[in-house]
């Protein structure tokens, strides 16, 4: 994923001796496409969305320009880095501090959960760049110990789970401490509705940047079912006798749950492969290639075997057999349900997904459907063969 697609270097960027230094340092030879797309642009002071997959190196993506932008004679903030969590916040502030190893630019990482006084005493020194999470960087803000009149440089890090209802209103209260003319850098590895509609409202002619494959929910039928979490396995079958399956995937949210059920779904009668994280990937390629080629028409996998190979269901589970998806637990946010049940545009079949939902899913389930725009409906009693 981190492999240059254009060629470029990072040589080509005149970024600053001692900033080449430090990626070379890092032990980066040649900018990822996500850098290639972003570092250029960043460094005009245009506004950007750039979406692309994990692991595909937006940290640095948006760490190189902010750094170069950064003049070290100038004691103030002049760049903001907004990250959704602490362990995100530390490690971005890590990376941070050693592209910028070789100039004298003062990073510093503030919290929740850590003491509010020691970063106050710590404002009283020298901070060119800010790391942190929305809530802590309010605080500060609001106390007047963090000035940010000088912050020309705003980055959102993670922004579909950044701007959720609980921290959008922080942020947008932290933005009116910026100056009017901030530049806004904004990462995120998929693209739902809060993110957009914040970027129409708060980003100014945003260049936009999509590495991503698309995914759609476009025709795909989504229909739930409120069950208990012991009635499941009773479902599942009445679906299987039920629907028209020309192959299915089931998922799972665990190892565990994987291996029962696919136990279940043999005893039921039924033929079914499984594949987790737990599997040797070898072998988890063989059960794969082999569903793939129809030696099954079932498979059971949990979301830990789809982050792991993500790129082969970014792709689309573009298995054209498979015309029948079902969550048998639910997906926690809704990149994952995005993963499991969407489809790559550009093959534009037909597909029925069917979640189950337990009393425990019912959050879960409004926040995915209001994030993705999309309805998931009751499920009918009879479901029209010609939509799947
Ligand atoms: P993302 O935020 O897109 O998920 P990260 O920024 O965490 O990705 O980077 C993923 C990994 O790739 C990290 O280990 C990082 O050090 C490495 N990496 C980033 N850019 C490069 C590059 N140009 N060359 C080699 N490795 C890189
Ligand atoms: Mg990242």
């Amino acid at each position: 994923d981190v492999t240059a697609t254009k060629g470029n270097e990072f040589e080509d960027y005149f970024l600053k001796r001692e900033l080449l230094m430090g990626i070379f340092e890092k032990g980066f030879e040649k900018p990822s496409p996500i850098q290639e797309e972003s570092i250029p642009i960043a460094l005009t002071g245009s506004d950007i969305l750039a979406r692309a997959k994990n692991g595909t190196g937006k940290t640095a993506a948006f760490c190189i320009p902010v750094i170069e932008k950064t003049d070290p004679e100038k004691n103030y903030i002049q760049a903001l880095i907004l990250v959704p969590t602490r362990e995100l916040a530390f490690q971005t502030s890590q990376v941070c501090k050693e592209l910028s190893k070789y100039l004298n630019i003062e990073v510093m990482v503030t919290t929740g959960g850590t003491s509010l006084k020691d970063d106050i005493m710590r404002l009283y020194q020298p901070v060119h760049i800010l790391v942190g999470t929305p809530g802590r960087v309010l605080d500060l803000a609001n106390k007047g110990v963090c000035k940010l009149r000088g912050c020309s440089m705003l980055v959102m890090d993670e922004a579909d789970k950044l701007l959720s209802p609980e921290s959008l209103p922080s942020i947008i209260q932290v933005m009116s401490y910026l100056p009017q003319n901030r530049q806004v850098l904004l990462f995120s590895a998929t693209f739902p509705v809060t993110v957009k509609s914040f970027k129409d409202k708060y980003l100014e002619k945003p260049y936009i940047i999509n590495l991503m494959d698309e995914l759609t929910l476009k025709g795909i039928t989504q229909y739930y079912a409120f069950v208990e979490e012991r009635q499941k396995v009773h479902c599942l079958n009445t679906l299987f006798s039920k629907l028209q399956i020309n192959q299915s995937i089931i998922f799972c949210n665990s190892v565990n749950r994987v291996e029962l059920l696919a136990k279940k779904i043999t005893e039921l009668g039924y033929s079914c492969f499984y594949i987790h994280a737990k599997m040797v990937q070898s072998h988890r390629n063989k059960v794969f290639h082999d569903f793939r080629n129809g030696a099954c028409r079932n498979l059971v996998c949990s979301v830990i075997f789809l982050l792991i190979f993500s790129d082969v269901f970014t792709r689309g589970i573009d298995i054209q057999a498979v015309n029948v998806v079902i969550n048998f637990d639910f997906p926690k946010n809704s990149e994952t349900y995005l993963h499991r049940v969407g489809r790559s545009g550009r093959f534009g079949h037909l597909g029925l997904a069917v979640n189950l939902i337990t009393y425990e899913d019912r959050v879960n389930f409004y926040n995915i459907e209001r994030e993705l725009g999309t309805e998931i409906k009751p499920i009918p009693a009879d479901i029209d063969q010609a939509i799947y």
